[in-house]
């Protein structure tokens, strides 16, 4: 028996600080990637109607779902999923890039954060169309630590991809919503918004330095599906994302399996970690790092964060204590 669950509630609720008068804020939705992503816009130079703009955002994102879905007709990764087995498969110039960023966080946590779950991910229903009555565990057991990144072969110079085994699939879900975010703020600038936050399924991007009116961005964060705040981060335009185990799950007769997996284990990562809250101005690796830091536990993941550039960390443990890194300590007031 099978029920897949997800929590749509915002996991870093937007705090408003400072409000001035005008800044009356505009919000639009949209559903992609099987998730919720909301626009809010609170200021823009009035070159281009809200609709012109989020339209344009939603074109990007249906553009972006097929191309980067493990499995269907269309997509450069279902296409690399159905081939790079047998021969070498051509790809655009930013998949290539998104893959080598991928492969290259892969490299950083030790496989923590490995595109190359797909297979295991399908086994337990989670990012794909294909419905699951009930996960085969011996058969995710057979698989875990068998592939991994390493079985990616990238070739620049042709700007092909091919795996060296057979058997396995790339899932981009950890790291498409964050990647997505860059894309969506820069058509956003392109398009005369100065002031505005997107929230796309727990990954937060900010553009412009503050609220209007105010220091900073207050963005709060939490750590469960109550969706209540923990603190508030102070920021400017950055990237937030929350990775914790009430966000997505599956049940199957009465017991829950949530979607970030342990690679090691095949099965949902279990550590010290309740919650991650990653800050970065990139929000591929935002997304990224923090389901890797899930994965790897609190000591690990804080020691990685603080030899990585342009990485902060908000960990709430199972205990419900706060572990930040140096750099949150700066920017995240309780
Ligand atoms: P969260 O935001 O809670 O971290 P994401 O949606 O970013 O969750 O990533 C989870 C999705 O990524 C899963 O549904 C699965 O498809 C894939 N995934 C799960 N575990 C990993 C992992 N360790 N590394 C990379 N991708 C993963
Ligand atoms: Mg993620």
């Amino acid at each position: 028996m099978k029920k897949l669950c997800f929590i749509a509630a915002l996991c870093a609720a937007l705090l408003l600080v400072g409000c001035k008068d005008e800044a009356v804020p505009r919000a639009y939705t949209g559903f992609y990637f099987d998730t919720y992503v909301t626009f809010t816009i609170y200021s823009a130079d009035g070159s281009h109607s809200d609709r012109e703009i989020t339209d344009s955002c939603k074109n990007i994102l249906g553009e972006l779902e097929e191309r980067l879905t493990s499995y269907g007709d269309n997509g450069v990764i279902a296409k690399i999923n159905d081939s790079a087995a047998s021969r070498p498969v051509s790809v655009d110039e930013n998949t290539f890039s998104l893959l080598e960023k991928c492969i290259e966080i892969s490299q950083k946590t030790d496989g923590a954060f490995d595109i190359t779950l797909g297979e295991i991910s399908r086994l337990w229903g989670f990012g794909s169309a294909q419905e699951v009555a009930e996960p085969e565990l011996d058969k995710i057991e057979s698989l875990a630590g068998k592939h991994n990144y390493k079985n990616i072969t990238l070739n620049s110079e042709n700007m092909t991809v091919q795996f060296t085994e057979d058997g396995f699939s790339l899932d981009l879900g950890a790291a498409a919503k964050g990647y997505a975010l860059g894309l969506l703020k820069d058509e956003m600038l392109r398009l005369g918004v100065e002031s505005a936050v997107i929230d796309f399924g727990g990954n937060i991007q900010t553009i412009g330095d503050s609220f209007p009116g105010a220091q900073s961005w207050g963005v709060s964060v939490t750590a469960d599906d109550t969706n209540a705040p923990i603190g508030k981060l102070n920021v400017g335009e950055t990237c937030i994302s929350t990775s914790n185990a009430s966000r997505r799950y599956v049940e199957y007769d009465g017991k829950r399996y949530h979607h970030i997996i342990d690679p090691n284990t095949g099965y949902p990562a279990q550590s010290d970690i309740k919650s991650v809250t990653v800050i970065s101005a990139d929000g591929t690796s935002s997304d990224a790092y923090s389901t890797a830091f899930f994965v790897m536990g609190s000591e690990k993941a804080l020691a990685l964060c603080e030899k990585l550039d342009g990485i902060d960390a908000v960990i709430t443990l199972n205990d419900g204590s706060t572990l930040l890194s140096d750099g949150a300590e700066k920017i995240f007031t309780k």
